[in-house]
Order: C-alpha cells, then sequence, then structure tokens
C-alpha cells in the first residue's frame, strides 16, 4: 500500500480530513451494525442533547507504523474500557469495547495509506468519541446517540527534540471533588479553555490545576498527568479522584517499575513538596512525555534542577523505553500491542 505524499515530519498537530470514518448510531434503544462512511460532516438536529447540553465522551489513541511495514496500535483496550466509564457516567449507551476494537481495527485499516511511515516521527492519531444526537429541551439524557472513530494525521510533537516547558499554577479551578474531572468528556475541555488562553496570553505553556477543595494538591494540566522525579530517582505521579487516569501515565508507572527498576509512587502530591523534585514532566497521548522546567505561581517560581535545556535523564530514559515499545523497537509487557495489518 502506498502511504501518502506528505511532508510527515511538518504536519503538525491538526485536523487533517482523511478517506473512512467508522459510524455507529443508537436509536430504539441498541447500537446500529456501524459502517465505514465517506462524510466527513455530521448533520444532526437543532435540538440535538449535545448542542443544548453536551452530552459528549471522546478518547485519544495512536496508531503506528512498524519498520516492517505492518500497523499496530498501542492499548486500545484500555481506551475502549475508559470510554465505556466515561459514557455510563455521563448517562450515555457505553459502546461496547469488543466493537470498540473492531473499529479501531476497520478504520485505520481504511485509512492505512495515511498512517505515517516508519521513523517520520509522525502518528495516525485516532479519536473515538460519542454524542447525544436525539432532540431534548427539557433537562435529560438523549435517547439517540452517535459513535464515531475518525483518524488524523499529526507530526511528530517536538520537532527537534522536546523543550522543557514553563507552566502557571492556575487562578482557575479544572475539576470539583466527586465532579467529572476523572471522565474524558468534552465539557471538561469547554470550561477550561478560559483559563488556557489566559495562561497562553500570559507567556505560559500550560496550566498547573490545583485540588479545587484545598488548592493544597496538585491535581494536572488540562489534558495530561503530572510525572515528577525525586531526588532519589522516585517516579511520583499525583493521585485524586478528580484527574483522569491516563493510559500513558499508567503505562509508564508499569514500565518504571517493571522494566527499568525505577521506584514509583501514586500518592497525593502536595505543592509545596514540587520544590524538592529533581525532575518534572507531562504525559497523554499527544506527547508522550514533555519536560516541565519551571512552574510558576502567584508567590514564587519553582525551577526543576533538569533545567531548561532538555528532559531529565530519569524521565529521558522512560521515554525513550516507552517509545521504543509503540514503535516496535522494544518488547513491551503482553498485550500492550494490538496489531492490525
Ligand atoms: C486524555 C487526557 C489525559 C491523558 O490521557 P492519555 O490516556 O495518556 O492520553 C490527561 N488528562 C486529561 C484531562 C485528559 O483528557
Amino acid at each position: 500500500m502506498e502511504k501518502k505524499n506528505l511532508d510527515w515530519a511538518n504536519i503538525g498537530f491538526n485536523y487533517r480530513v482523511t478517506d473512512k470514518r467508522y459510524v455507529s448510531n443508537w436509536k430504539d434503544g441498541k447500537w446500529d451494525d456501524g459502517a465505514l462512511i465517506d462524510d466527513p460532516n455530521v448533520t444532526i438536529n437543532e435540538c440535538a442533547g449535545i448542542l443544548q447540553y453536551c452530552q459528549e465522551v471522546f478518547e485519544g489513541l495512536k496508531a503506528y507504523t512498524w519498520e516492517d511495514g505492518s500497523i499496530v496500535a498501542f492499548r486500545p483496550d484500555m481506551n475502549a474500557e475508559r470510554m465505556f466509564n466515561s459514557a455510563k457516567r455521563m448517562e450515555m449507551p457505553p459502546f461496547p469495547q469488543e466493537r470498540f476494537l473492531e473499529a479501531v481495527d476497520e478504520v485505520v485499516k481504511a485509512n492505512a495509506a495515511w498512517v505515517p511511515p516508519y521513523g517520520s516521527g509522525a502518528t495516525l492519531y485516532i479519536r473515538p468519541y460519542m454524542f447525544a444526537t436525539g432532540p431534548v429541551i427539557g433537562v435529560k439524557p438523549s435517547d439517540e446517540y452517535q459513535f464515531r472513530m475518525i483518524t488524523t494525521p499529526v507530526g511528530p510533537y517536538f520537532k527537534g527534540g522536546a523543550k522543557p516547558i514553563t507552566i502557571c499554577v492556575s487562578e482557575f479551578d479544572r475539576a470539583a471533588p466527586h465532579g467529572t474531572g476523572h471522565i474524558k468528556a468534552g465539557l471538561n475541555y469547554a470550561m477550561s479553555l478560559h483559563a488556557h488562553v489566559t495562561a497562553h496570553a500570559n507567556g505560559f505553556d500550560e496550566n498547573m490545576y490545583l485540588d479545587a477543595a484545598t488548592r493544597t494538591y496538585v491535581e494536572e494540566t488540562g489534558g495530561a498527568n503530572f510525572l515528577f522525579v525525586t531526588k532519589d530517582g522516585t517516579l511520583v505521579s499525583p493521585k485524586s479522584d478528580s484527574i483522569l487516569p491516563s493510559i500513558t501515565r499508567r503505562s509508564i508507572m508499569y514500565i518504571a517499575e517493571n522494566m527499568l527498576g525505577i521506584k514509583t509512587e501514586h500518592r497525593p502530591v502536595k505543592f509545596s513538596e514540587l520544590k524538592d523534585f529533581e525532575e518534572a514532566g507531562l504525559c497523554g497521548t499527544a506527547a508522550v512525555i514533555s519536560p516541565v522546567g519551571r512552574v510558576v505561581s502567584k508567590e514564587e517560581t519553582i525551577s526543576f534542577p533538569a533545567g531548561m535545556e532538555k528532559m531529565g535523564p530519569v524521565l529521558q530514559k522512560i521515554y525513550d523505553t516507552i517509545t521504543g515499545i509503540q514503535a516496535g523497537r522494544i518488547e513491551g509487557p503482553e498485550g500492550w500491542i494490538r496489531r492490525i495489518c
């Protein structure tokens, strides 16, 4: 199969329409058979639940071309499971996890020419999502939904190596205790856009959100979990019921502990501890790990000893391992790679 002729290293992280998308609709209490379709546009009723009350959940994962030309996905079963749980919390009919995996296979195969070649640093981003299509005006869950899975090629997140970023402590909160911070829903992003734009206007790359109740514990950024490394080399990741359970973070903690002999701790992390850490980073599907060089609050600036030039050595080692597994250069834990074609 002939790959598309794109300048893969420079395509950036933008939506680019590809050939096929997978669609299944929920109507009369059941999901239909689902199909690959050509139309990238969605036509829905003007009173659809997504438009009125934002009933939507989503996922994000990637497909990779390996050196032998085969195409794989990284732990898509984890996305299927998380989306299942997100849907339940949003009173939406969860999409069957086995069908989610079949949809990944189908949509990636149908867009195989768009999966960037091995070694380009680019990947095929897969965006599954589900939204309320049935009309509602009184507040209630909709009775019709669409599950859709689209794909778009994305470039390497960091061109020419990851440069540490500067983060500000947000004046806004992302997620309430007992709220929806732990589910992957567009609503968590809609309300964070103002904080995001404000941070950028003030010259920062990202926000660090603190726990909404006490503002003493570290939560996460708008779309990535935190990782810290202590002076004695322990990998620490904040724990809270309002943090989105990142699959990248869970994979990294497993790799650190079981493949690299790094001690790990998943526990509440006080903001006041930050000054004692050696390295800091963000993790998520998009960038895998982004190094954080500085955190700025109203009172102080915390500069991590790993500096502003490059990723710290512990995070770099973890980064090389997880990206090696995704690219097929390193054998990962059993069941982490789904071979598509
Ligand atoms: C998607 C997301 C992450 C990262 O999760 P991954 O599964 O690693 O991609 C982190 N935080 C939030 C709020 C997210 O929506």
